[in-house]
């Protein structure tokens, strides 16, 4: 009898994998030809200087936009493109759209300093991503100082000479580096001093609690002090309330991004709410 519920259980499961492999699969079938297609699309998301509450810069994040006018998040398809490696056409994409729109901002003399843009360390790993990421600057004329990648804490675990190499040499051409979901990986502060990083995202599972829950509001304010003593930029993400703002503010924290200023905007949304209230008298292009 435990033979038999094994035998089914077994069959059972079976099934299963076998319907989660071809849903892959399929899934994996559709990102290549949405590659094709270019049914990617960037939404870019407000990074605001709490002081001055003006736009310090946007993040670019990456949406699917389905024949059928359903728009994908990245979470439903980015860990599948970064297993297969689908992640290095796409990124490379995101790279260009990013940096192509980017300069067409600054060639318009609209008021945003930066743009961020998420960079899977699959990319990263890529013997020759210095000179793709050099080739589409010069492609698209955006001036580096313009563009901040966004790497994890678990690429910086890698420990290889190979990291730091890369690291200073971006640092070198005048891009910015972010710490992207700061404290949820295993970071060690050796990091953040061996590293030329520019930025530290701290994780919005930290800001969620601060207003409730005083180890977190703690955490964030040493976080904070920290990258104020490391010359670091603190960037507190998933900003959703005043009260939270507030108390970020209070402990020095510059620059927000989160839904309380605003969510992820196509581009011509960002310029019609951001930009061109902002810039007065626009140059046309
Ligand atoms: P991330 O880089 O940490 O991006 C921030 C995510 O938090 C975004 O989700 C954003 O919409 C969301 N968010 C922003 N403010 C709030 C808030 O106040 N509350 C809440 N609950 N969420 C907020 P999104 O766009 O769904 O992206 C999810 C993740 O997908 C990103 O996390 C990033 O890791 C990845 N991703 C997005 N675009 C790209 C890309 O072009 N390349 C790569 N490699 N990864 C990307
Ligand atoms: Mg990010
Ligand atoms: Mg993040
Ligand atoms: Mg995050």
């Amino acid at each position: 009898q435990a033979k038999a519920a094994g035998r089914h259980t077994f069959r059972f499961y079976s099934e299963a994998q076998t319907r989660q492999a071809d849903a892959r699969l399929a899934l994996e079938a559709a990102l290549r030809r949405g590659l094709e297609k270019e049914e990617f699309l960037l939404y870019y998301q407000p990074q605001v200087d709490l002081r001055t509450a003006s736009l310090e810069g946007v993040e670019a994040l990456v949406r699917w936009s389905l024949p059928g006018g359903e728009l994908v998040p990245p979470a439903r398809f980015i860990p599948l493109a970064e297993e297969t490696g689908l992640i290095l056409p796409l990124g490379e994409w995101v790279l260009r759209q990013a940096c192509r729109q980017m300069q067409q901002w600054v060639a318009r003399g609209l008021p945003i300093r930066r743009v961020a843009v998420n960079l899977s360390s699959r990319q990263f790993r890529q013997a020759d991503l210095l000179q793709r990421i050099n080739a589409i600057l010069a492609e698209t004329g955006l001036a580096p100082r313009y563009l901040e990648l966004e790497i994890t804490e678990s690429l910086l675990m890698d420990n290889s000479a190979q990291v730091d190499a890369k690291l200073e040499a971006l640092e070198a051409m005048g891009i910015r580096l972010a710490i992207d979901d700061f404290g949820t990986g295993y970071s060690s502060l050796s990091y953040l001093k061996r590293f030329p990083l520019h930025t530290l995202k701290l994780d919005r599972s930290f800001i969620r609690d601060i207003a409730d829950d005083p180890v977190s509001s703690n955490i964030v304010a040493s976080i904070i002090e920290l990258g104020q003593h490391l010359d670091m930029d603190i960037l507190a993400e998933g900003v959703e309330t005043d009260q939270q703002r507030g108390i970020l503010l209070q402990n020095g924290c510059r620059t927000c991004q989160g839904y309380l200023f605003s969510h992820p905007l196509p581009a011509e949304e960002l310029e019609a709410r951001w930009l061109r209230a902002a810039a007065g008298h626009e140059a046309r292009p």
